[in-house]
């Protein structure tokens, strides 16, 4: 998609400027004020120190988090934003806790025991913060793909009762010939493995285990065991939140193998599991599972500024800003410097997410709602500094009209286009196609539906608590080079640097990129704030039900 610029003559513009001035009307989108607004080189300056080796790679906790934490903070004051949390300060304490999991596995069925191996055949981990968390001849039910999705019309769970049992579960979604099914092509949430353990505890169930095979999972089971095997973080959750005593996956061919043992088949489960007909099936198998524990508590802020919006009435909303400073630390026994600089993810986000502070405070006609601005920590140990934010939020949810974020932003140049990440979902897609307008840039699609990126960075935090928000991605058509450039550059990275200690500031990025990724958030942000009514979700959306829940809450809070 392409669209056409405004094409007025000079003289006509500047008498109407000069008209809109006279009669104080104009708003800094009308006169193109906007344009320029956010500095490469101020950019630069944030991101060469935030990627600085005495960062330390900026993990949760340690020293080198700590200071950028206060970088940011400090840049955010001098940029004019307030103190956000509790009008006095910028930072928001996280709790995160660490945990290392011992687990065991037990399959008892059709005449024989199965011990699993912990690692090569299963991985068992749990939230329940105890030394030793077990459960006992348990109830074996196979769950197809344990989706409950009213929207999609499928209800795996429909007339069965899990509590206490332990689900046997497909990851990924149903499949069918033509991808009629859910979001087609495009993974939804419900195919996210996260989905899976969170609706299973909602229903009631003590231990859920995945079946991974690579097809479904998009990645092998080296990736589950590897991730699984080191220390475990999390936020803690509400009171009252029902927790899996159990979280597992196991091997294809370990699910095989038991299954067959008990006469059945795992391709003709998997088949019957793509059906909307499908009912769980309880399998001649009981298990037994525990998981020693060993936990620990540190803390990491979130750190968030505001600046007040100017109408009396549309001040008590916001828009907020996310982008994660975090990053994954330093690693001595590393060769090289151990040190994961984390420049492109996140340095670069954090850095924009400054300069858009700076630019808002800067503008002459403040935006009509408040503006939020949270570098979030631990998203690398699964988007848990916006998990907590949510839990916590500074601001009401139910009034939070929006979220753009930002991770690992272009570094490369200007680009032709934009990939504004879950826009089409609500009615924000108005406000983007608009700035993109202006902007002179495309809207490019998704280019990997099937990944589920916009389940994968701080923006989901906010979505599944019914926020509607975009995650701005920049594109790979890169003003002045060849058409696979911005391709070869970004294979490149993920090849050679991602969540690697290589990747670093490199002093011949060209920052306009990034600030041109910042530039699009601000008009976006600013079109939002001064908006008569805040965005809404698109009918059929799956979380359109949880934002209308939330704001009747809201309301119901005041009558
Ligand atoms: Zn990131």
């Amino acid at each position: 998609m392409k669209f056409p610029r405004a094409n007025l003559p000079y003289p006509l513009v500047a008498v109407l400027v000069a008209l809109l001035l006279t009669l104080n009307c104009a708003s800094p989108e009308a006169i193109g004020k906007l344009d320029g607004a956010v500095k490469p080189a101020r950019i630069r300056a944030h991101l060469k120190i935030l990627s600085d080796d005495i960062m330390e790679g900026r993990a949760p906790g340690s020293r080198g988090g700590e200071l950028a934490a206060k970088y940011i903070a400090s840049q955010f004051e001098e940029a004019g934003l307030l103190p956000a949390v509790g009008d006095s300060s910028y930072f928001q304490n996280v709790e995160l806790i660490g945990a290392k999991h011992t687990p065991s596995l037990t399959l008892n069925g059709a005449g024989r025991t199965w011990r699993l191996n912990p690692g090569t055949e299963f991985v068992g981990v749990t939230k329940i913060e105890q030394p030793l968390v077990s459960i006992n001849n348990r109830q074996l039910v196979f769950m197809g793909y344990g989706v409950d999705a009213s929207e999609f019309s499928w209800n795996d769970y429909a007339n069965t009762d899990v509590t206490g049992k332990v689900l046997l579960m497909l990851v990924n979604e149903p499949k069918s010939e033509n991808d009629i099914f859910f979001g087609g092509k495009a993974l939804t949430y419900y195919g996210r493995w996260t989905y899976k353990y969170e609706e299973a505890a909602r229903k009631g169930a003590d231990g859920v285990i995945l079946i991974h095979t690579t097809p479904l999972a998009g990645y092998g089971w080296n990736v589950v065991q590897n991730s699984r095997s080191r220390e475990q973080f999390f936020v803690r959750s509400p009171a009252g939140a029902r927790q899996l005593a159990f979280r597992g996956w196991i091997t294809r061919g370990k699910a095989e193998e038991v299954l067959n043992a008990a006469g059945l088949n795992l391709d003709e489960l998997i088949s019957q599991a793509n059906s909307a007909s499908f009912n769980p099936i309880e399998l001649p198998i009981r298990v037994s599972a525990s998981v020693s524990n060993k936990f620990r508590t540190i803390e990491s802020p979130n750190v968030i500024g505001k600046l007040l919006g100017t109408d009396p009435v549309l001040k008590k909303e916001c828009i907020l800003y996310t982008s994660h400073y975090d990053h994954l630390g330093k690693n001595d026994s590393h060769s090289g410097d151990g040190i994961f600089n984390g420049a492109f993810d996140n340095a670069s986000g954090t850095s924009a997410l400054i300069e858009i502070a700076r630019a808002f405070s800067e503008i002459q006609f403040k935006p009509k709602r408040t503006i939020l601005f949270a570098a979030v920590t631990a998203e690398e140990s699964g988007l848990l500094g916006s998990q907590f934010y949510v839990q916590s939020p500074v601001f009401p949810l139910a009034k939070t009209a929006a979220n753009i974020n930002i991770d690992a932003v272009n570094v490369w140049g200007k680009t032709r286009n934009i990939i504004p990440l879950g826009a089409d979902r609500s009615t924000m897609m108005e406000v983007i196609n608009r700035v993109a307008m202006e902007m002179n840039m495309e809207i490019s699609p998704d280019p990997m539906p099937e990944q589920g990126l916009f389940f994968r960075s701080d923006q989901f935090s906010l979505v599944k608590a019914g926020v509607p928000a975009v995650y701005l991605v920049g594109g790979l058509k890169f003003v002045g080079k060849p058409q696979d450039w911005g391709q070869k550059l970004m294979d490149d990275y993920i090849k050679n640097r991602y969540h690697g200690v290589k990747d670093e500031y490199d002093p011949s990025w060209s920052l306009e990129g990034t600030a041109q990724v910042a530039q699009f958030a601000l008009k976006t942000g600013l079109y939002l704030a001064n908006k008569p009514t805040m965005p809404e979700w698109h009918d059929g959306d799956p979380f359109k039900k949880i934002r209308e829940k939330s704001i009747a809450e809201m309301a119901a809070l005041k009558d």
